[in-house]
């Protein structure tokens, strides 16, 4: 059995704390390997690698900085296959898609690739009688990343890249569901440049995720995973002094307006709703079809399509989706099914008891919809996290709006629409992070900040983007003085500019 530890300090370390989970093919329910799961001591050993390296690195200038993050990113696209199928492998997902995880990261590599001036501080001459002033961006020292299992190789470069471009030392705590990329990706930084000690990735649980947030030496935590989740880490990161970003669970509504091109958002239902098996946290899994006439053609539609999706394992290249990524999930998905049919949401097409042939012990649940949802079923109010779309009916705009506005979660939200007055109104009203107009999933590109709003984050600075700069860096300014500036005698008043 294939045994995954740590890599720190620019080597791979075996786990010393007795503790290892299990790794499993979701597609055959096999265990293929498993990972050690980290100490409070192998964090420490981590951090102290980290503390003894950073130094050197913020000092070393920016272009050179860049230059690990240009052949970085030739190194990705030269191994993009290899990293996609060893991605699959352990969540599941088909390659294409393991492939925009990878790229997606890889973007945000390229957007670091600017760092010389992204991270150029601001300055002002003669702010006073011989006095100039400046401020400057240093890096926080060592910062710490937390990540989901949903986007193994996306999510830690977002977190990584921008802290070490900024001249931080970093430790990844992967998700102990599939760890093999994130380690992968720290051994193709340095083979980069990147000097040991810089990257270090601990796998572990909860235990690991306390010892980062209690570490006296780690400044900065960035956390992506359930909401229950990243409000301890925010809370328990805050309490401990460090600065903390966290993004947490999602439920985004698409509405489609009677106007919409219904074929372009039954479509974009499909991509968005049943893409990696709906294990996405920009996922539609709310449509919002606004008048009866619009629900009846909507439901007509998608129902087919439903039901025609090809699932498979990842080794299937034609498949639309895989299996869901444990037991558990499969278990969880399962339950809200039966929960929606319980609570009187009509389960128009039923993914339950999915079996594909040669792969009954894998953990795929069928494509699922349900219609006549209302805003009191746990279907409605929970984040499903898998293949299935709910249906709430809504009589004008106006009710349509209050949905997305009212839920708990604030993550992504869509509209369907040729009419430019109701799609600017729209971005402008609802209280959340990103909007989509005629895009189902409105993930903004590196060079913009990504972020949700209410339940989805807690913190105050997005990832990537300029935001990502500034939650790596802290300010400082100078205020400088020549002696020429310089009056005689001790001045006892507050200076001002009066
Ligand atoms: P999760 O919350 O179970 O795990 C996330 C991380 O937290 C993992 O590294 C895990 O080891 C750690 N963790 C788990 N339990 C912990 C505990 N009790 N104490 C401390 N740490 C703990 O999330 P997941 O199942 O891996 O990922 C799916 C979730 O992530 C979904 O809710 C999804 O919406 C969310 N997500 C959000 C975004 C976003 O940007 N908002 C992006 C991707 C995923």
């Amino acid at each position: 059995m294939r045994e995954i530890g740590h890599f720190i300090g620019g080597e791979h370390v075996g786990g010393k704390s007795g503790r290892s989970s299990n790794i499993y093919n979701p597609a055959t329910g096999e265990v293929q390997a498993t990972v050690a799961l980290a100490s409070l001591e192998e964090i420490r050993a981590a951090v102290e690698n980290a503390k003894a390296a950073q130094p050197k690195w913020a000092a070393t200038n920016p272009q050179r900085r860049a230059r690990v993050f240009f052949k970085f990113v030739e190194l990705l696209n030269k191994h993009m296959d290899e990293l996609a199928e060893l991605l699959s492998r352990e969540h599941g997902k088909t390659v294409e898609d393991s492939k925009g995880d990878i790229v997606r990261g890889l973007e945000v590599c390229e957007f670091v690739c600017g760092i010389p001036h992204l991270q150029k501080g601001e300055f002002t001459e003669g702010a006073g009688p011989a006095i100039d002033m400046y401020s400057l961006r240093q890096a926080v020292g060592i910062g710490a990343g937390i990540t989901p299992f949903n986007f193994p190789a996306m999510i830690p470069m977002w977190m990584f890249a921008p802290a070490i471009a900024c001249g931080n030392a970093f430790i990844l705590k992967p998700s102990e569901r599939d760890p093999s990329v994130p380690l992968r990706l720290a051994e193709l930084m340095i083979e980069a440049g990147l000097p040991a000690g810089i990257l270090n990735v601990v796998n572990g649980d909860k235990a690991a995720v306390d010892a980062i947030l209690t570490d006296p030496d780690i400044g900065a935590v960035s956390f992506v995973g359930s909401t229950p989740i990243a409000r301890y880490v925010y809370g328990t990161a805050a309490m401990n002094g460090k600065r903390a970003q966290c993004f947490g669970g999602a439920k985004n509504h698409m509405i489609i307006m009677p106007d919409a091109d219904l074929d372009q958002a039954v479509n974009a239902l499909m991509g968005a709703g049943y893409g990696s098996a709906g294990e996405r946290c920009m996922a539609i899994s709310v449509a919002v079809p606004v008048g009866e006439e619009t629900a009846n053609r909507l439901v007509e539609k998608l129902a087919p399509k439903i039901e025609s999706l090809r699932i498979g394992p990842y080794t299937d290249d034609k498949a639309d989706m895989g299996p869901l990524v444990t037991k558990e999930a499969y278990a969880r998905v399962n339950s809200l099914i039966d929960r929606g049919v319980e609570q009187g949401a009509k389960l128009v097409v039923d993914g339950r008891g999915f079996k594909l042939q040669g792969y009954e012990d894998g953990y795929f649940v069928g494509g699922s919809l349900f219609d006549h949802v209302t805003p009191d079923m746990d279907i409605y109010k929970t984040e499903i996290f898998g293949p299935v779309l709910s249906v709430v009916r809504a009589k004008n705009y106006e009710e349509a709006l209050d949905l997305p506005m009212k839920h708990e979660y604030g993550n992504g939200v869509a509209i369907y629409t040729r009419d430019g007055d109701a799609a600017r109104d729209f971005a402008s009203r609802i209280n959340i992070g990103m909007i989509g107009i005629n895009v189902p999933i409105p993930v903004p590109l590196a060079y913009h900040s990504f972020g949700g709003w209410k339940a989805s984050s807690f913190g105050d600075l997005n990832q990537h983007g300029t935001d990502s700069i500034k939650f790596w860096t802290k300010t400082k300014t100078v205020t400088a003085r020549w002696p020429s500036g310089i009056k005689d005698g001790a001045e006892f008043v507050m200076p001002t500019m009066k």
